[in-house]
């Protein structure tokens, strides 16, 4: 195992991609084994120094941030241990980087479906922060797709966990670890929005599996140094496009049609033989097989125009885009090109402008297109020498196109360079928040607040996808209050009694 004290040697580990100043710590530990890991724990707790983990440090939140104490790499736990093409499922160290999954998997047949944007994360990174992202329209987030968790706990000692083994009863989750020592741990009693997405603060829908508690728990309650995916077949082919609307209410009628057909998920690849034969030959096939999409995300305007400087052929004067993306076989292919075509004529889609393709190679590219519009921010919000603000809201499906217009009203009032994308299939867009001076930071930080109280009035949840970790644990307190916080420190101290672990992600230590 590297052990590292050296300024030098340590500065990578300081910040993650919210660039959140301050981080600082005594030591670099770079464990190979899970045993490793277990025994840097055990030095840690009976020092009771605090240990953050580190996975790829893509995390947007501050998570892996330490603040004083130990850091513990996974980089090293990188091994894919099997891929199981029958079972569909694959075991993996923490450390293995998503990109890298996704093609062993891919290989061999199969598909592993989150895609949380940045695929240089790795996957004990996104099963601790319940990562999602533009697929989870159709297959949910990370948790979805975790059967077995093995987790190294603060003090050392060991839990197995497999999904459908251990589930609270009466609020109460009980398990034994590995040296045979019993663990009771109340659940929070909080009342979970009623939002598509949400990854804030612990997981405690009911029933409650114990291994859901640790998905998504944001490095405060033990190191995952195993896991276990499940995996799916992969699809036969795939059928995308980035249409372009003139009006912004043909748009959102739109997406709302794709969201009603979606939700019916007649998925081609759940047809019986005998449905796909008729679909061949009968005139109600387009009925049969109806549009069902993956993923369905947003680009305003703004965000167009921050795009064009990157794919210039970007149509001009367009209120917004869509990028959708519907899985196909070979039999069902034709019916879905005629439903969708049917869909987007019916919601005047400027389709002569519009981009689709079947093909993996111009697939690449609309994911380029996709991703050039974080790539074209960064870029200026390097010049503008100014942090971008960026939400991560989510808000009941009934109140999603309210929150939309509140947002876009106050953001153009205020005069400050801003664009909205994301994950409009699951009401989840992300504003950022472009200041270009001090006094415009300032005030986009109090536009921030603003959004944070209106998710709170709508019965939204304060992060859907990228965690709570510290930057966003103020937000948490607003929306949760004292009582709440108290139960999840209730919980965190069952398994990390002297709370070492991820101190300050999700609420402030004082509470543990
Ligand atoms: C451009 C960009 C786009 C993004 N888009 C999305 C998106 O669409 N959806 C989305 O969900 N996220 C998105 N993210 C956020 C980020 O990619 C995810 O949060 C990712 O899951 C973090 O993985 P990581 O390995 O980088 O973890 P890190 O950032 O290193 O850590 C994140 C948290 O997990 C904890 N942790 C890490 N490994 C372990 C472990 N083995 N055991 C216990 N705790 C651990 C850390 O302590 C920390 O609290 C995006 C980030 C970027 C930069």
């Amino acid at each position: 195992m590297q052990v590292k004290t050296q300024v030098e040697d340590l500065q990578n580990y300081l910040t993650d991609a919210s660039n959140m100043p301050g981080g600082h710590a005594e030591r670099l530990l770079v464990p190979e084994t899970a045993d490793e890991v277990a025994a840097v724990l055990r030095e840690a707790n009976e020092a009771g120094a605090s240990v953050t983990i580190s996975g790829a440090r893509t995390g947007t939140v501050g998570g892996a941030v330490p603040f004083g104490g130990y850091v513990i790499s996974l980089e090293r736990l990188n091994k894919i241990k099997s891929i199981d093409r029958d079972a569909k499922s694959a075991t993996v160290e923490p450390g293995v980087v998503l990109a890298d999954l996704q093609k062993a998997v891919e290989a061999e047949g199969l598909y592993y479906p989150p895609d949380p944007t940045e695929w240089s994360c790795q996957i004990g990174g996104t099963v601790a922060t319940n990562a999602s992202g533009a697929r989870s329209f159709k297959y949910g987030a990370t948790r979805e797709f975790v059967s077995a968790l093995t987790v190294v706990l603060a003090d050392g000692d060991v839990l197995r966990l497999r999904r459908g083994e251990v589930f609270a009863n009466e609020g109460v989750v009980d398990l034994v670890t590995e040296s045979g020592r019993s663990i009771s741990a109340q659940v929070p009693t909080y009342k979970r929005p009623n939002v598509r997405k949400n990854v804030s603060g612990y997981f405690n829908e009911t029933p409650l599996d114990a291994i859901d508690l640790f998905i998504g728990s944001e490095g405060t309650l033990g190191v995952i140094t195993e896991i276990e995916l499940r995996l799916v077949p992969k699809p036969e082919g795939f059928f995308s496009g980035v249409v372009f609307f003139e009006k912004h209410g043909d748009l959102l009628g739109f997406v709302d049609e794709v969201k009603a057909a979606s939700s019916g998920n007649a998925h081609a690849d759940t047809l019986s033989s005998e449905d796909r034969g008729n679909a061949l030959t009968d005139v109600r096939a387009s009925a049969r097989v109806r549009a069902s999409a993956s993923l369905v995300e947003y680009f305003d305007d703004r965000a167009l125009s921050f795009i064009r400087e990157k794919f210039p052929e970007t149509p001009e004067a367009m209120a917004g885009a869509v990028y959708f993306e519907q899985e196909t076989t070979a039999e069902t292919e034709d019916a879905l090109f005629e439903a969708w075509n049917e869909m987007l004529e019916r919601h005047f889609a400027d389709i002569d402008r519009s981009w689709f393709t079947t093909t993996d190679a111009d697939r690449e590219k609309l994911r380029a297109f996709r991703h050039a519009l974080p790539v074209a921010v960064n870029e200026r919000v390097v010049r503008n020498k100014q942090k971008k603000i960026g939400t991560d809201m989510a808000v009941p499906d009934e109140n999603f196109p309210g929150f939309l217009k509140y947002q876009k009203e106050m953001l153009d009032a205020s005069g400050i360079d801003y664009v909205i994308f994301g994950h409009i299939g699951d009401c989840h867009l992300h504003a950022n928040l472009l200041p270009k001076t001090d006094e415009e930071a300032t005030r986009s930080r109090h536009i921030y607040g603003r959004f944070v109280a209106q998710t709170i009035m709508l019965g939204g949840c304060v992060s859907a996808e990228h965690g709570i970790g510290k930057l966003k644990s103020k937000y948490l307190y607003v929306a949760m209050g004292e009582r709440y916080l108290n139960e999840m420190a209730e919980l965190k101290k069952a398994f990390d009694p002297k709370g070492i672990l991820g101190r300050g992600n999700m609420f402030d230590a004082k509470f543990v």
